[in-house]
């Protein structure tokens, strides 16, 4: 729900709107959208207040069917945010491509694939350490030595690192090592996950949920957000559908449906929805056709084995070349490939 206050509303006004909101204890957003302010009221006790709100001098009107997600709506930002990961911006005009292993395995992979990617047009390096695995006798990851190893890998190759945190007391820990923090598709309900991260002052990147809609999928985000970290990526990474060709269905249309609903960046994963290494590239010059501001791609120096994920990890050469298409769509459409 959101009070639009009347175009000129004095200071004395609207402080009074505010302090009339938070003494009967709501949650509220105030922004600035053209020469109107908005005061967004968060939580569901404050609907209560409306007929109260509107008979206030300087509010022009309530829209009671606004989102109910005001931190990441774009009815709050009429501009883009940006998301910086260390010297790295998502959500700018440059198309930032993220590539690494599904899961760090040793030293001598980690060091490979990083120096791989790095070379190939990857501005960050990706590497699972902790794995959301759907069964409990697959390779859960090496936990805090990979951590480090990718830490040491991202070190020595200047790239950025994101890697998957999935409990909420890792967070600590993951945070002190990572540049940005991976919510996976099958965490992106936990809400005391979302809670933890959304109070440190790591980027995060939130992947869609297996069976989501976009609109968890924001509430999600917004949790985050109403936490006090509003650096969030949203990545589409495909979801379940009838269809048995591929893993799961990328859903394109989410990302320009995203972009319209957000003002947060989204990134498009082509390796967890394709499933299969030959389809990756294709997919991936979908998700930049299709507006997204990045890429997350699986790439593995030794695919058929693998620890996880391996069917759908690029080679590096192959990612070099998916890289070079990549490319010659962000141009077409006036964007860049982050070099
Ligand atoms: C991953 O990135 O390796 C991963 C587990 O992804 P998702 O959560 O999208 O399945
Ligand atoms: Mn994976």
């Amino acid at each position: 729900m959101i009070v639009v206050l009347e175009r000129g509303c004095s200071l004395k006004d609207k402080a009074a709107v505010v302090r009339f909101v938070e003494q009967a204890g709501g949650r509220l957003l105030v922004s600035e959208l053209g020469d109107t302010s908005h005061i967004g009221l968060i939580d569901d006790r404050a609907r209560s207040l409306a007929d109260q709100i509107v008979a206030m001098p300087g509010v022009d009107r309530i829209d009671q069917h606004a989102p109910p997600y005001p931190q990441v709506s774009r009815e709050h930002h009429g501009h883009d945010s940006l998301v910086g990961v260390r010297d790295v911006t998502i959500g700018g005009d440059d198309v930032v491509v993220i590539g690494g292993p599904c899961s760090v395995e040793s030293a001598e992979q980690i060091d490979i694939v990083s120096r791989g990617v790095a070379q190939s047009g990857a501005k960050m390096l990706r590497g699972g350490a902790f794995k959301p695995r759907s069964s409990p006798y697959s390779f859960q990851g090496l936990g805090e030595e990979g951590l480090l190893l990718l830490a040491a890998a991202g070190r020595r190759t200047g790239l950025p690192i994101v890697t998957e945190v999935v409990a909420p007391e890792d967070v600590e820990l993951v945070a002190t090592h990572a540049d940005m923090l991976q919510i996976g598709a099958r965490n992106m309900q936990n809400f005391r996950l979302l809670s933890e991260v959304g109070s440190q002052p790591v980027p995060v990147l939130l992947k869609r949920g297996i069976a989501s809609s976009i609109d968890e999928l924001l509430l999600a985000a917004e949790y985050i957000a109403s936490a006090g970290n509003s650096q969030v990526v949203l990545c589409e990474r495909g979801i379940r559908t009838f269809e048995t060709k591929t893993r799961n269905t990328l859903d394109l249309s989410a990302v320009p449906v995203l972009k319209a609903e957000s003002h947060l960046p989204v990134i498009v994963d082509p390796s967890h929805a394709a499933g299969d290494r030959k389809l990756v590239p294709a997919l991936a010059a979908a998700g930049i056709a299709s507006g997204a501001d990045g890429l997350l791609i699986e790439v593995h120096n030794d695919p058929d084995n693998a620890l996880s994920d391996g069917p759908q990890s690029l080679t590096i050469e192959s990612f070099a070349e998916a890289v070079n298409q990549v490319r010659a769509i962000a141009s077409a459409l006036g964007r860049r490939v982050a070099a």
